[in-house]
């Protein structure tokens, strides 16, 4: 009885706060040309996700996949899926209209790089970790998971935060619609060596100050290391995250410096394959990132020092380069500002450029390049910067937005699900008024965000 008392509780003080935050899936009546029926009435916080039946009508399509836009199309959602794709106007309106006949309708974008629970706040000093409580983690994951849904981020991968398996809880919570954000595939921690870029040792700590649940991934040889992987499995993580290389946001961490032996990454990708996830390797260096790819990564982070035998690799493995070039200047202009650690700063210095060198490189060789921007390290909710720098470096429009769309999905795993405006797939849908393949920066403020056939933002 004591158990169920309690669970009511907890139950009574959620609904209240959520109540209190629905500033995520709410909308004014009237908002839309056509008013939204009843049953469709999109959202106060809980709903009931991936239920939405709607009509919508874009004055262009670009649809995740195809190289053209296709000019006036009405899609069909019902109950949270992608129906029917037809020349506008061509489906009667049995079900509410949204009409979108000035703007350009896309997939729901993929971040592929996030970590959703954690700010750039913190790089004054990382020690402030020590002290947050699960509560603090998702008080601050409520905020960033509902700015990156307001971006226009549908989807995302959260790839580690310290206090271990916090992302769990918060992806669950927006799965059963009780938070608005986007739909996560989570690391549950970071599996890294002691005073690797995933851990918090810093200079002058002693070791056994640390708690212990900041340290879940921390491991000293191939066995432990297999041992944290299977952890993060049974604990219910959706993506393996390793640091195979030095970091640049942490004490000691040299970037182009190996840090996992490449027994040790296999040793993650193994566990990994066998559960049926991927791994995602934080690799700057050159050696890391070869060392990744033959260990089995699924995705290279960062790839800031990648050389020519590298691209070729990713290229014959067909391992996708998730290289957050957006971040750096928004860092280097902010950082010493707001007082962040001077060794973190001489770092986003020195890799900014070369990152982006190395992006071009890459992506004029034919490497599988996805959109992943390290939200956290900037604001989340600025994701969508990235895309002009994507394109500044080589992309073109249509394969910056392929690469945060289609081509997410795809090296996630996720390709029958979203990613594409296609009958059967998830209904997550972003409109912007205008042609982003003629100003990527449109993306910069999606003003239209479906997810799952619910309007959350319009
Ligand atoms: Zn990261």
């Amino acid at each position: 009885m004591r158990g169920s008392h309690l669970i009511l509780g907890n139950l009574l003080v959620g609904l209240l706060v959520i109540s209190l935050t629905a500033c995520g899936p709410a909308q004014a009546p009237g908002q839309t040309q056509v008013a939204l029926s009843k049953s469709a009435q999109p959202a106060s916080i809980p709903y009931q996700p991936d239920s939405g039946n709607l009509l919508v009508h874009c004055g262009a399509l670009i649809d995740g996949r195809s190289d053209t836009p296709k000019s006036k199309v009405s899609v069909l959602i019902v109950d949270g899926h992608f129906s029917k794709i037809t020349a506008a106007k061509d489906i009667a309106a049995t079900v509410p209209v949204l009409d979108l006949s000035d703007y350009t309708c896309l997939p729901g974008l993929i971040e592929m790089h996030t970590h959703i629970l954690e700010s750039f706040e913190e790089l004054v000093d990382l020690t402030m970790y020590f002290d947050y409580s699960v509560d603090d983690y998702m008080a601050a994951g409520r905020k960033y998971a509902h700015r990156s849904l307001e971006a226009g981020f549908t989807s995302a991968r959260n790839l580690g935060n310290y206090y271990a398996f916090v992302d769990r809880q918060l992806r669950d919570k927006i799965d059963r619609g009780e938070l608005a954000g986007p739909r996560l595939q989570v690391s549950g921690f970071y599996l890294t060596i002691p005073g690797g870029g995933g851990d918090l040792l810093a200079p002058g700590i002693p070791e056994e100050s640390i708690p212990g649940h900041l340290r879940a991934g921390v491991s000293r040889s191939t066995e432990e290391f297999r041992a944290n992987a299977l952890k993060a499995v049974e604990g219910g993580a959706d993506v393996l995250k390793l640091i195979a290389s030095g970091a640049v946001l942490a004490y000691g961490g040299v970037p182009g410096e190996p840090e996992m032996s490449r027994e040790e990454i296999q040793s993650v990708a193994q566990v990994a394959h066998d559960a049926g996830l991927k791994v995602a390797a934080h690799a700057h260096g050159a050696q890391s990132i070869k060392d990744s790819i033959l260990a089995g990564a699924d995705t290279i982070e960062h790839a800031t020092y990648i050389d020519d035998e590298g691209i070729r690799l990713a290229i014959q493995h067909d391992v996708a380069l998730v290289m957050d070039i957006g971040a750096g200047d928004w860092m280097i202009e902010n950082g010493r500002k707001q007082g962040w650690v001077e060794e973190f700063l001489r770092k986003t210095i020195e890799t900014t450029q070369v990152q982006r060198e190395s992006f071009k490189r890459a992506h004029d060789a034919g490497a599988p390049i996805v959109f992943g921007t390290d939200a956290a390290i900037y604001p989340h909710g600025m994701n969508g910067i990235q895309f002009a720098y994507m394109v500044e470096w080589g992309m073109t429009p249509m394969e910056a937005i392929q690469a945060a769309t289609s081509r997410a999905a795809l090296y996630m795993g996720w390709e029958n699900r979203v990613g594409a405006v296609e009958v059967g797939m998830l209904a997550d849908l972003v409109a912007v008024k205008g042609n982003p393949l003629e100003d990527i920066t449109l993306l910069e403020n999606v003003e239209v965000v479906v997810k799952g056939g619910l309007i959350v933002k319009r």
